[in-house]
């Protein structure tokens, strides 16, 4: 049985329902009129129409769900949230209390029973559950700030390589979050239609995603990635590398953290006349106690020097396994980088020294992956051969 109350709430809500579709009817339909006969002369238009519609009553939302920082793009908006990839976990409850920095400050300042994690580690999802939770707190904080009526189209850009389980993770964790639509797309193909650079055309174009986990190098044509790499060797590799350095040359143990902020404020990849200089604090491994000391360029450059290296071997044997063709219009181009890895100053003149082709930095390399995402977004149709397909992915059995 109805009570007076529900019947009341009920034609209420249907009065103002009728009432919204009569507002959506004259702000959108009306003003449209004039050109409709335009709009019905092309399927782009139609579509472009129906975004406009769409994003009224619904958000678009894109995910970039990096190794070091989750940033989450609202067409319309922009980057609305960039955090660390960081989530505090109740092992009791196993539910999520806190992302992104929240999380991070916690670190070391809760109870045992309060742990913090990172869902993504080395280029894979190390806690499906975690992660799971990571997406779905992004999108409801999102919904939470910009309400609508219909349940947003999210799209998660994710490592490359990623296997079909986890894709399907992923996707249902966004849909769990509510969303409506769940688009897929791997991170260095986010990163490259970021830039704006022609992932559709009939030639090469490479890009180099230097993250905190993982780099990822990708050769992209007609809309797909043909040939890539991912290698462990990134900014969290450049960060032990220091931590390793600063122990065997000076006997000194200095942190995660200390190491991170040497390598963005002194690390130098190139050697230049002038030098650059940052004092260091840790502990004397002989003596027990603080230390404070000056390190230079020198000394951040020679830490990474190996792994450098290496990365460099690793862009070779994917340019040399490329079919020449894919190449021949690229190599004058260029090769492009992004990611936090991309501004170690030097690095791309590096490159270009060791593989002889020019290299240039996108634009906001740490922003790259999630305007990606909202460029796709906003033009679905022009990309939709750019995501990760159902076709790709496998039937799990239960
Ligand atoms: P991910 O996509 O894996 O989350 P990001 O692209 O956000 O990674 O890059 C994070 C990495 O970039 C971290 O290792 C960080 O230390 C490094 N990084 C960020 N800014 C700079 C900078 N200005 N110079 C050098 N390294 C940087
Ligand atoms: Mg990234």
């Amino acid at each position: 049985m109805q009570t007076p109350h529900q019947g009341r709430l009920f034609s209420l809500s249907i009065s103002l329902l009728i009432l919204l579709f009569v507002i959506l009817y004259f702000f959108i339909y009306i003003p449209q009129i004039a050109t409709i006969n335009n709009i019905m002369e092309s399927p782009s238009k139609i579509q472009a129409f129906k975004n406009k519609f769409f994003r009224l009553i619904s958000n678009d939302i894109g995910i970039d769900l990096g190794t070091a920082n989750t940033l989450v793009y609202l067409a319309g908006k922009g980057v609305v949230i960039d955090e660390p990839s960081v989530v505090a976990l109740n092992k009791k409850t196993n539910r999520v209390v806190a992302v992104g920095s929240a999380a991070k400050d916690m670190l070391g300042r809760t109870p045992a029973h309060i742990t913090a994690e990172r869902p993504i580690i080395d280029g894979v999802i190390s806690n499906f559950e975690v992660a799971g939770e990571m997406i779905a707190y992004l999108i409801n904080k999102a919904e939470k700030e910009y309400p609508k009526l219909l349940g947003p189209r999210v799209i998660v850009g994710v490592p490359s390589g990623i296997t079909n389980v986890e894709t399907r993770a992923v996707r249902d964790a966004a849909t769990d979050a509510g969303a409506r639509q769940v688009y897929i797309i791997e991170e260095p193909m986010a990163a490259a239609i970021g830039d704006r650079l022609p992932v559709r055309a009939a030639k090469g174009t490479i890009i180099i995603d230097i993250g905190g986990g993982t780099t990822d190098i990708a050769v992209i044509s007609l809309g797909g990635i043909v040939n890539s790499k991912n290698l462990k060797i990134a900014g969290d590799k450049f960060n032990q590398d220091i931590i390793s350095y600063m122990r065997d040359t000076y006997k000194v143990l200095i942190g995660e953290k200390t190491a991170e902020d040497l390598k963005i404020a002194v690390g130098r990849v190139i050697e230049k006349p002038e030098k650059k200089v940052g004092k260091m604090r840790g502990r004397d491994l002989i003596t027990g106690l603080p230390k404070e000391m000056e390190i230079t360029d020198k000394d951040i450059r020679t830490a990474m020097q190996n792994s450098v290296d290496t990365l460099i071997d690793t862009i070779k044997g994917v340019i040399e396994t490329t079919p020449p063709e894919i190449l021949s219009d690229t190599i004058g181009s260029g090769l492009y980088l992004s990611g936090g890895g991309a501004l170690i100053e030097g690095m791309d003149k590096y490159i270009s020294d060791a593989i002889h082709v020019p290299v240039h930095i996108v634009a906001d390399p740490l922003t790259a992956v999630a305007r990606g995402t909202g460029v796709i977004l906003e033009n679905l149709e022009d990309y939709e051969e750019t995501l990760v397909s159902y076709d790709n992915e496998l039937p799990i059995i239960q």
